[in-house]
């Protein structure tokens, strides 16, 4: 191993794993360490973490990763912190815990959302913050601990997230990076700081949460106790860093204009980068930092791979047990039936929005539907029929992206889906782009690495991670396939426009049980 600090450790706190990366010389991996954890659900609807177990996960896994290489302290240049967005923990005087760790998956402040939106000017609230409003974000989780838990609320010392209670625990410091605190719905994007109007409509005060920092700030002098668990040296330059999502950006190299990320695992995102800030009149995307100069556009959708997942485990059970017999992966076996099915499911079209819709429609009641079902149609054109709806649906977000930014050039894929060149090559053609595959393992990790040397003016600009990035395969769309899927897509629009009361009606059937 090489004696020189050339080591940069990228920290990902994530929803089901807090993951440390050391990396070499152009972002090589040199080794990595991930510690789970699981996600409480202590009511329907509701999700949280305990803080302190996710902070025990940052210590043992950075500890490991060194470990793991053989990394002696004086090695390291730097670390970077990358983490989940949305987060919100309840503080007392003394930094303890008051709450769990509430995440973005939880769904308890759905009626303070709905208030928001319709009483409370819930557009004017997105456009100076650039978080749609939504349960997801800390500003209606607020509201509901306000009006729910109003004695716990008094009490509380500070509301953070918990990248800002992991830095707490290590710096007994209260920051909070631009990016992050751009997701709570509660930080103006104009002046880069906390929203006057958000506080007074909760009845707080700036002195209720951190100190928001560019995510390029360093911190030095770390606990000596935990920078001897993670055998570090207490003065390696921190760098706050960013959220994962727009870290994942970097971290895939779609980083200039024109470039966008989209990531199909159990749910789906869009992303493209833009150097100015930008919200939509119609409040369909997200506006998020990375730094003040990169503002990172787009959408994140609820509908993707869960859907295939859902129709392997609830339809699935022959593939299931010939791949089983074959010993090979059942979601292959029902690509491959996917695949005697030509483009558009010889007129079957599928609404994917089994668990509501975020972007573009923002509609919780949102529910599938198979369109056009004739007797013709086989198991696999259901198949192919799903895969379509996943594509369609991060299709209408990029299309909302692009009325913002402008045209998107170049698609970089990563998740769970991007597995299949099938279903890649599928995306492809709907979007009629250019696809591209770069081999990035841990994206998050990666960027908050490439911000760490960034802030540390090692490297000059972001872009140089595309140099570090290989590209493992390349799509092409077919046009006769694009020009087929954009008219499905148009008819995919007015079913959802044309189906959108109906959707109400039937979710509340669903409410009522
Ligand atoms: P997560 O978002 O939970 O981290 P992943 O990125 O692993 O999950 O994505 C999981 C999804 O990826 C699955 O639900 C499935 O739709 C898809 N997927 C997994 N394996 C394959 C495969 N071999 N071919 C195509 N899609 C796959």
């Amino acid at each position: 191993m090489d004696k020189n600090r050339n080591i940069v450790i990228g920290v990902d706190i994530g929803t089901t794993s807090t993951k440390a990366v050391a990396f070499g010389e152009r972002g090589k991996v040199v080794s990595s360490h991930a510690i789970d954890y699981p996600i409480v659900q202590p009511h329907p609807g509701w999700a949280e973490q305990d803080p302190d177990v996710i902070f025990s996960a940052v210590i043992k896994s950075v500890s490991a990763a060194m470990k793991k290489a053989n990394i002696f302290p004086h090695q390291v240049k730097a670390l970077g912190f990358s983490a989940a967005m949305h987060s919100l923990i309840a503080l007392d005087e003394s930094g303890r815990p008051l709450t769990r760790c509430i995440i973005w998956a939880d769904n308890r402040s759905v009626m303070q959302s709905e208030r928001l939106l319709k009483e409370m000017n819930g557009l004017a609230i997105y456009k100076r913050t650039g978080t749609p409003i939504h349960p997801m974000s800390p500003l209606p989780k607020l509201l509901w601990m306000k009006e729910e838990m109003p004695e716990l609320f008094d009490k509380v010392h500070k509301f953070v997230s918990i990248k800002e209670y992991v830095l707490y625990q290590l710096y007994s410091q209260y920051v909070v990076d631009y990016s992050i605190a751009s997701a709570t719905g509660l930080f103006r994007l104009d002046t880069l700081d906390w929203d006057i109007d958000g506080l007074n409509l909760l009845g707080i005060t700036r002195n209720h949460l951190s100190e928001p920092v560019p995510t390029t700030y360093m911190l030095r002098g770390m606990k000596k106790e935990w920078a001897e668990q993670m055998t570090l040296d207490p003065d390696i330059p921190v760098i706050v860093g960013a959220s994962d999502g727009v870290l994942a950006n970097v971290g895939v190299g779609a980083v200039l204009p024109g470039e966008a990320a989209i990531t199909i695992g159990t749910s789906g995102a869009v992303r493209t980068i833009s150097p100015v800030q930008k919200t939509d009149e119609k409040g369909r995307t997200f506006c998020y930092a990375l730094t003040e100069n990169h503002w990172v556009i787009g959408g994140p959708t609820n509908n993707g791979g869960i859907l295939l997942r859902w129709l392997r485990d609830e339809f699935g059970s022959p593939e299931r047990e010939v791949a089983k017999k074959l010993g090979i992966d059942p979601y292959d076996l029902l690509i491959q039936y996917a695949q005697n099915v030509p483009a558009g499911s010889e007129g079957l079209l599928f609404l994917p929005f089994l668990s509501g819709e975020r972007a573009p429609y923002w509609n919780a009641n949102a529910r599938g539907t198979f369109f056009g079902i004739s007797l013709h149609h086989k198991r696999e054109h259901f198949i192919r029929a799903v895969m379509e709806g996943v594509c369609m649906s991060v299709f209408s977000v990029a299309l909302a992206i692009r009325d913002l930014t402008g045209p998107l050039s170049e698609i970089r894929v990563s998740g769970g889906f991007a597995k299949s060149p099938f279903w890649r090559q599928m995306l492809s053609d709907m979007m009629g782009k250019e696809l591209l595959v770069p081999e990035t393992h841990e994206a998050s990790a990666l960027g908050a690495a490439v911000l760490a040397l960034y802030a540390l003016g090692e490297i000059h600009s972001l872009e140089t991670v595309k140099e570090w990035i290989h590209i493992t395969s390349h799509h092409t769309p077919n046009k006769n396939n694009t020009s087929l899927y954009l008219e499905l897509f148009y008819m995919y629009e007015r079913l959802y426009h044309r189906l959108k009361d109906e959707f109400d009606v039937i979710a509340s059937f669903q409410r009522k049980g």
